[in-house]
């Protein structure tokens, strides 16, 4: 079996089915020979694992999810790359790529028809022009996913773990911490990568929960007062929500005097409970 992450033997399938490297597509593909096995044995994958990955490249990450899953399905969406696939990944009759846009594929419908009973996993080196929409979107699916371990730009990957009720946490921030428990696995340098990306990256894991961590009246307006809650993250969460929503600024002093807060305090600093509570008083 070719070994991937050599950067000549990169170079050397991509020339021969004339493929180049394409930035509008986050095209970053890893050369570190560490980090891949490192990110599959992180997702505790057996042979009941249907793992699930966004952007195989050139399948290096690929062909160690396939060494340790039942079932790898691939979603890529740039179809030069399918060739390249087909030979990298020849050694293995467990692995499927699907040639579509995760943003766009019918996840659910493709999940039950070719996971039935099995585990999943997302395990992937994420497209970073795309990072928190996939995250988001594979939270709110709602499909039976038991862990989601990415790598992402380091700035996201703080955002995306930090503490709700910290100075880096955002709407994202609570979105995860509803669904999952989060934790940065590792650090991963740009020059792991060729091209290098403008910025360093790190792995991350989201171990999705049975329950969320809140409960909430209405999780549609919930998420749309997170939203507005951080929309503007230097004003108070008084005159954020006001200026976004429909809410006027009296409602929300008497709602946040109800929870014995102050009517200068700012989104970043409420729990996942607070803001669950505003919610379901609002
Ligand atoms: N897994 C490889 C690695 O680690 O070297 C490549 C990772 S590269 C950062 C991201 C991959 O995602 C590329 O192969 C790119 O073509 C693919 N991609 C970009 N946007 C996508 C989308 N919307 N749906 C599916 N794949 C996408």
């Amino acid at each position: 079996m070719k070994n991937l992450s050599d950067i000549n033997v990169i170079r050397s399938v991509m020339a021969k089915h004339g493929v180049t490297f394409n930035k509008g597509l986050g095209q970053n593909f890893l050369v570190d020979p560490e980090v891949c096995p490192a990110m599959a044995e992180a997702a505790c994958l057996n042979e009941n694992t249907c793992a699930i990955e966004i952007g195989p490249g050139v399948g290096v990450l690929t062909a160690e999810l396939a060494k340790r899953a039942g079932k790898v399905l691939s979603f890529e969406v740039d179809k030069r790359l399918l060739p390249v696939l087909a030979e990298t990944l020849s050694d293995f009759n467990n692995v499927e790529i699907i040639n579509e846009d995760v943003m766009k594929a019918d996840l659910p419908k493709i999940i039950e028809e070719k996971c039935k009973g099995m585990e999943i996993a997302v395990v992937a080196n994420l497209p970073y022009y795309i990072t928190s929409p996939i995250i988001m979107l594979l939270l709110e699916s709602k499909l039976p996913i038991k862990s989601i371990t990415v790598m992402v730009q380091k700035e996201a990957a703080d955002r995306l773990c930090a503490e709700v009720g910290s100075r880096d946490g955002g709407a994202v921030t609570v979105a995860v911490s509803y669904y999952a428990d989060a934790e940065i696995l590792f650090e991963v340098e740009r020059d792991s990568f060729m091209p290098p990306p403008n910025v360093d990256s790190a792995v991350i894991k989201l171990n999705i929960l049975k329950e969320p961590k809140v409960k909430v009246k209405d999780e549609k307006k919930f998420f749309s007062i997170v939203k507005a809650c951080f929309a503007q993250r230097r004003k108070t969460l008084v005159n954020t929500v006001s200026n976004t929503t429909s809410y006027s600024k009296e409602h929300l002093k008497t709602a946040l005097k109800a929870m014995d807060l102050s009517e200068t305090v700012r989104a970043e600093q409420l729990t996942i409970e607070q803001l669950a509570e505003l919610s379901n008083n609002l």
